[in-house]
């Protein structure tokens, strides 16, 4: 845990979210300003600050977020329509919580490339 890392705090449910997974090693909520019809932050418990910070000891943790991150997509009634996968890196990326998150967003079309 990161004592003020804002997601950690999510995960200790310390600040209020509306999640909508939660499990030993992962937690999803919804995101607070939803950029789709389905907006969803998947996040380890564990403090990693993002997926350039994850690495091969990590391998297993990585593939039970993108088994969670599945088992919302379909939840969502999105798995057919198609989804998308979004982890902000950095600042050119503008990643803004400094948390390893993964965005499920679907419930729309979505342009490619991304702006
Ligand atoms: P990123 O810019 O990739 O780091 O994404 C951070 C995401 O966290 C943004 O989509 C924000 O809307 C979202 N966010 C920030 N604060 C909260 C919060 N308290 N609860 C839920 N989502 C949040």
């Amino acid at each position: 845990m990161s004592g003020d890392c804002l997601f950690c705090r999510i995960a200790e449910k310390k600040i209020p979210a509306k999640i909508v997974h939660e499990d030993a090693d992962v937690v999803a909520f919804e995101d607070v300003n939803p950029q789709a019809p389905v907006h969803i932050l998947v996040i380890p418990r564990r403090h990693i600050a993002s997926l350039a910070d994850a690495g091969e000891g990590d391998a297993a943790l990585l593939a039970k977020l993108v088994g969670v991150f599945n088992k919302l997509a379909r939840e969502r009634g999105v798995a057919g329509s198609g989804y998308r996968l979004v982890s902000n890196i950095g600042r050119d990326a503008q990643q803004s919580v400094p948390h390893l998150h993964l965005h499920l967003l679907g419930g729309r079309p979505f342009n490619w490339p991304p702006g």
